[in-house]
């Protein structure tokens, strides 16, 4: 019997979310959540499991450099983020972004 190489990982499903940027589909850990904690602060959680309002963004740069991305956030998260706040995501996320691709 020929062993051919199994296909059996295609019909697995993974949770999957939408970015808030480019709204396209991706498996939740392709993408960086972002997350309003219970007490009204915004950061990036690495873990997924940090309880709050959760917003995906892909690991594309299109959409952590879209001129929308705080307005599409803000809106996602209903928080009212400031530029501050948004900067310093931003920033981290490029700090995730660079570890990802470390990691391929
Ligand atoms: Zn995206």
């Amino acid at each position: 019997m020929i062993a051919k190489k199994s296909m059996v990982y295609q019909k697995r499903s993974f949770p999957e979310r939408t970015c808030v940027s480019c709204k396209e589909t991706s498996p939740k850990r392709e993408l960086i959540r972002v997350v309003k904690m219970t007490d009204g602060q915004v950061k990036i959680d690495q873990t997924g499991k940090i309880s709050g309002r959760g917003a995906y963004i892909c690991l594309k740069d299109t959409c952590w450099k879209s001129k929308s991305l705080k307005k599409d956030l803000s809106r996602a998260l209903k928080a009212d983020l400031t530029s501050n706040v948004f900067e310093n995501l931003v920033r981290y996320a490029e700090t995730v972004l660079f570890q990802q691709r470390l990691k391929d």
